[in-house]
């Protein structure tokens, strides 16, 4: 059993659908059932009717990629939330497409703070890129206020909620953003391999449709007009996308409330047990998607025996926290009494080290 940060957890229907034949995707047929599926996924993230998604066969760095390459040039001066190794990707995308960008780090134990922003006011920047849910430590942050910061000082929201999405709450045109990054492996508990894009209007009229982009496999403006027909430009993961026509009419079913509420009740019942069993856990704000453990030592020791005694995945951390940090997933295919035996198993292991 996983309980990751994606791959994730799959359930049965979409289990079922990856078993199937590929069927063949230059049909009508095919572009109808990604239609339904793009007029369903833009109600459940709140993107407006004019704004577009693109469909790309890519991880989700990829997509992060494509949304430099796509949506900003030499008129731009990007502001990148570095509080993370998903934050100083943006920060070396920004650089390799020689994009002018300034960082705002943000320190471990940190939230991103209103005077963090400061500093930044009337600078002439005319973006801001974030990842909402910094997943290497699961640390939320506070989308109002970057929506806030962005709206005063007339610049662009592009929010990376690859570790986010259908797990906190995330709402396009509440919060005004203008390009909304997420992949099929993470809360989609989908099989790795697609990423998605959602754009708005004023994004697509003021940068996307402007930029002479120098990359065939990721344009927008090819991908934009190939779904015209509801197709995309090159062969897609096709079989991803009937994974996701599936999942998305079973989230529209169900409700954006519901989903994030359910995600939110089964990452604070872990909560309040591991704290009952004595760990500890960050006082940053949190994201729903996973719950990041603090050990004393050997954290990276109880990561391996986990997974090589009793088949439980969980994701160790890098770096100075390696040791001392285990991150728990919440997302996928999983419910709370699954977290009894993860805890259980945790403790037994935690005591032979600790001794
Ligand atoms: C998982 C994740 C990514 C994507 O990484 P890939 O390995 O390229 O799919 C990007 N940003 C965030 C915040 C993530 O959680």
């Amino acid at each position: 059993m996983k309980f990751t940060v994606g791959p994730v957890e799959m359930y049965e229907e979409t289990l079922k659908l990856r078993g199937e034949q590929i069927p063949y995707f230059r049909t009508s047929e095919f572009g109808e059932m990604m239609f339904r599926t793009d007029g369903r996924l833009k109600e459940l993230i709140g993107c407006e009717k004019e704004g577009q998604i693109v469909y790309l066969t890519a991880s989700g760095t990829g997509a992060m990629e494509s949304v430099v390459i796509n949506c900003f040039d030499e008129r731009d001066k990007v502001l990148v939330v570095n509080g993370g190794s998903f934050g100083a990707r943006f920060s070396s995308l920004c650089g390799i497409h020689r994009i002018n960008h300034e960082e705002i780090k943000v320190p471990f134990e940190k939230d991103l703070e209103e005077n963090m922003l400061t500093a930044y006011e009337n600078a002439g920047y005319t973006a801001l890129l974030v990842n909402i849910n910094e997943t290497s430590l699961g640390k939320l942050y506070d989308i109002n206020l970057l929506s806030q910061f962005c709206k005063r000082n007339n610049m662009y929201l592009i929010v990376d909620a690859i570790g986010s999405l259908f797990m906190d709450e995330i709402d396009m045109k509440k919060t005004g953003i203008d390009g909304l990054i997420f992949s099929s492996q993470k809360a989609l508990s989908l099989a790795p391999g697609m990423s998605y894009v959602a754009l708005s209007k004023k994004l697509l009229e003021e940068r996307v449709y402007d930029i002479e982009t120098k990359c065939m496999y990721l344009d927008f403006k090819d991908h934009i007009k190939n779904f015209e027909r509801g197709q995309t430009p090159f062969t897609p993961a096709v079989g991803i996308c009937y994974e996701l026509s599936n999942m998305v009419d079973r989230l529209y079913e169900k409700g954006i409330e519901k989903i994030v509420n359910e995600k939110r009740e089964l990452a604070s019942g872990f909560r309040r047990k591991v704290k009952d069993y004595g760990f500890a856990i960050p006082e940053y704000r949190l994201s729903n998607a996973l719950t990041p453990v603090l050990f004393k030592d050997h954290a990276y020791d109880v990561y391996v025996e986990l997974k090589d005694r009793y088949n439980l995945i969980v994701n160790p951390s890098g770096g100075e926290y390696a040791n001392r940090m285990l991150r728990i997933g919440h997302m996928g295919n999983l419910k709370p009494s699954d977290y009894e035996e993860l805890l259980e198993k945790m403790i037994g292991l935690y005591k032979e080290y600790d001794r």
